[in-house]
């Protein structure tokens, strides 16, 4: 069983190098009674992996992440080997695997039988998983969106971006969404319905540009990336506005500045800022889960996905998730299925 692990702890942006691949024997004989073996089909590639894999990761929420161990994450698979009864070879499940070909899912571990409901089975690590749970439950719960209000998102072709602008337009808001290059900003204007788009990367004043956008102030703002647009953002909110702070990208590889928004504007205007982790909304996941079927099964949501093919590519995929190189989920698929 090949899989990817960190050669040291990475404090600033990842490089390749920072990975390598270790192998060992996977046999079921060689664990725990009642433990099951899944191929790995398709993995997630997340960007709050960096923030396990820093040396000085114990101050964050995620649990941290030593070197040479194999990095576990959201994934779809199908067990070839199974120790437990509720198991057999062939199901497909889906649940926390791991950046390897094969894991050992030991009694106890997150995951459960898949159902692929007639949907890609890639899906079912976005949209229909945790990507698609944070944009619903940042939205609707955090946010508490409303039909007729004025939405920002930023990071808005990523994963969880394309899904939270299709998701608030859908719901009846105006939404205006930023990425890094000119062709994000025409998929997100010309296939995925938002009122607006801009490459903030062309913007060196982002408060005047939002509040071009938004000349009648933002109502909820879903942050996806913390730092000035944070900033700018919180400068053209409105009274009672809400911020969904989501995932601070822009601070994680310490090139960019931590945000510092004006507090006497969120005193004034009574601005909500909350952040939020979408395993504390497992409650709403029916919810989430049937708007997001309905939505994608009518055709009026797209599921964006990013796949690139082989565990090697692992190292690179992760890295593009720091320099802008997705464009929706970005997947890797270990096997064919
Ligand atoms: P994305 O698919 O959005 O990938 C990351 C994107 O972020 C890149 O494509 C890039 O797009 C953008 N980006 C990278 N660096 C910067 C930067 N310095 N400034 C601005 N944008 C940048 O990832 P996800 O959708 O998976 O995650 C989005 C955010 O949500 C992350 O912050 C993540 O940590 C967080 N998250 C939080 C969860 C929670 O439970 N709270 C759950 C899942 C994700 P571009 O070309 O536009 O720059």
């Amino acid at each position: 069983n090949r899989t990817i692990v960190t050669r040291n702890y990475i404090d600033g942006a990842p490089k390749e190098s920072d990975f390598e691949v270790r192998s060992r024997v996977v046999s079921l004989s060689r664990e725990p009674a009642g433990s099951v073996i899944v191929r790995s089909l398709y993995v997630s590639i997340d960007p709050y992996q960096l923030t396990r894999m820093k040396s000085d990761s114990s101050s964050q929420s995620y649990s941290s992440l030593a070197t040479g161990i194999e990095v576990d994450c959201y994934g779809v698979g199908k067990v070839v080997a199974s120790g437990d009864p509720e198991f057999e070879e062939g199901d497909l499940v889906g649940g926390l695997l791991a950046w390897g070909e094969y894991c050992v899912l030991k009694p106890g571990a997150m995951f459960r039988k898949l159902d692929p409901m007639g949907f890609p089975l890639s899906h079912h690590v976005g949209a229909l998983a945790f990507s698609g749970l944070t944009a619903y439950a940042g939205l609707f719960e955090v946010g508490k969106a409303k039909k007729g209000e004025k939405v920002f998102v930023s990071a808005a072709s990523g994963s969880v971006g394309h899904l939270v602008g299709q998701f608030a337009k859908l719901h009846g808001c105006y939404v205006v969404g930023s990425a890094g290059s000119k062709a994000k900003v025409e998929l997100m204007k010309e296939k995925l319905g938002f009122d607006d788009a801009f490459n903030y990367k062309e913007e060196p004043d982002l408060k005047a540009t939002l509040k071009k956008y938004f000349p009648e102030g933002i109502d909820v703002y879903f942050d996806n990336v913390g730092g000035e647009m944070l900033e700018a953002a919180v400068d053209n909110m409105n009274a009672f506005g809400r911020v969904a702070v989501c995932g601070v990208i822009s601070e994680y590889t310490g090139k960019g500045r931590k945000a510092a928004p004006d507090m006497m504007d969120v005193i004034f205007r009574r601005i909500t800022i909350r952040g939020f982790l979408a395993a504390d909304f497992m409650c709403v996941f029916p919810d989430f889960m049937s708007a997001a079927c309905e939505h994608l099964g009518s055709g009026k949501m797209v599921s964006l996905e990013d796949i690139s093919i082989g565990l090697d590519s692992i190292p690179s995929a992760f890295v593009g998730l720091f320099d802008g190189g997705n464009l929706g989920k970005k997947i890797v698929q270990i096997a064919a299925e």
